[in-house]
């Protein structure tokens, strides 16, 4: 916008009394990041290092998150949805053929197939939870022999059945990229090894999402991870134009050398030191914030167990609960989901619904002629979903408003 053409004061005022309702009403927000002053001050001092861009503060974020989940590799991207392209893209998977996944996810975690001219073949989830039917997997490649690749996807935290699915992958010798963008940090001991194992390092690569409203945040970012070297090798030249080196190493060798090698036509997904920075410090509260959420989990699940209007999401012992679920029983109420949902948003509460499937958005409805009935689970958890706020700065006051306000809206429509 240049000088002349300044903003309308009407339409100023309107921005700054939106952002004042945002910020002095009691609505309760869906999701907020929680930020403080040590993520404050590692910003300030990489903008006065003058180093703005992917540096050795990236490269101590990497170093940092591997040593978290115990993977080799760790590759800072700027997004999950980044990440999932360069996992894919590492593995020269044949043009074409199928990689499965299941539709109740974002869209992310099916488009990056078709960046690379896959395909991505549904599967549906399981009746117990929101995440994809190794039986259904196997099934699905049973009937389908051009099957390339399976990505399944943590939701909300709730590590997937990866141990079926890894036998799956091995008997067919077909890599696994895990979509852990909801899943850190989620660990589980196996009685196989003596070390905790994380979600993101079951399959070949992982990939986890650092964008504004996951369990940590760098604004925008990724991190995607793997023990393979040659395809961290792959990953690391393509996130950066295909030039087999990092920026930090182009300018900053003994020699202050300039050349360097374009290998292939790669992309712009690095991640800023200003983002990393961030992510450092995040990384540090990741267990904190995860206790937090635990809490209110718990206290959500406590509240709402003893009403029959209500089916609890599914709990396990390493969930991380970045989202928490509820579904609404509609055979017991007056209302349906959606008169549920705005009589908590009337209540001045913030909810989403995870996921409406991608087997009923208009792209994939058409591009592969799906039928909501296809992924009849999918369908009827995204139907009677509602995810809750669930965060770190979320006060008991509002926790019990919003358990309230639940059992209120149930217990005033029950039938
Ligand atoms: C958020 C999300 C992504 C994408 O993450 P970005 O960092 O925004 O690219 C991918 N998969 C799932 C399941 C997500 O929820």
């Amino acid at each position: 916008m240049s000088q002349n053409s300044k903003p309308k004061k009407s339409f100023l005022k309107k921005v700054i009394s939106a952002s004042q309702n945002i910020q002095n009403s009691n609505f309760i927000p869906f999701a907020l990041p929680s930020l403080g002053k040590e993520e404050e001050e590692a910003v300030i001092k990489v903008l006065r290092s003058n180093w703005i861009t992917t540096g050795n503060v990236t490269e101590n974020f990497e170093k940092e998150f591997s040593k978290k989940i115990g993977s080799k590799y760790a590759i800072a991207v700027n997004s999950a949805t980044a990440g999932l392209h360069l996992a894919l893209d590492s593995f020269n998977l044949k043009k074409e053929s199928f990689v499965i996944t299941s539709p109740y996810t974002f869209t992310s975690t099916a488009e990056v197939t078709r960046y690379l001219n896959l395909h991505p073949l549904f599967v549906d989830i399981n009746e117990e939870d929101y995440n994809i039917d190794p039986l259904l997997i196997e099934k699905a490649i049973k009937n389908n022999k051009n099957t390339s690749a399976i990505i399944p996807v943590h939701i909300a935290g709730d590590l997937c059945k990866m141990k079926e699915i890894m036998d799956i992958s091995n008997k067919n010798n077909i890599p696994v990229f895990e979509d852990a963008a909801h899943a850190f940090p989620v660990c589980e001991k196996f009685p196989e090894s003596e070390n905790m194992k994380f979600a993101g390092t079951f399959g070949d690569a992982g990939v986890f999402s650092f964008y504004a409203t996951k369990t940590i945040t760098t604004g925008e970012g990724g991190m995607v991870v793997t023990d393979n070297e040659k395809i961290a090798h792959h990953m690391k030249m393509m996130r950066l134009h295909g030039i087999d080196r990092d920026v930090w190493d182009r300018y900053n060798t003994e020699e202050n050398k300039w050349y360097y090698e374009v290998k292939a036509p790669g992309f712009k997904y690095n991640l800023t030191d200003i983002a990393s920075a961030i992510g450092i410090e995040q990384l540090k509260k990741a267990d904190i914030f995860k206790q937090k959420r635990t809490k209110i989990a718990d206290l959500y699940n406590k509240a709402f167990k003893e009403y029959d209007f209500i089916t609890l999401p599914p709990v396990s012992e390493s969930h991380c609960w970045h989202l928490y679920i509820v579904r609404i029983n509609s055979a017991k109420l007056k209302i349906s989901r959606d008169e549920f949902i705005q009589k908590l948003l009337d209540k001045g509460i913030g909810v989403s619904v995870h996921f409406i499937p991608l087997h009923i958005m208009p792209y994939y409805k058409n591009a592969y002629d799906l039928k909501p009935d296809d992924f009849p689970r999918a369908l009827e958890k995204y139907l009677t979903s509602i995810s809750l706020p669930i965060y770190p700065t979320l006060d008991e006051e509002k926790i019990e408003y919003i358990i309230d306000s639940v059992i209120e809206i149930g217990s005033d429509s029950y039938q």
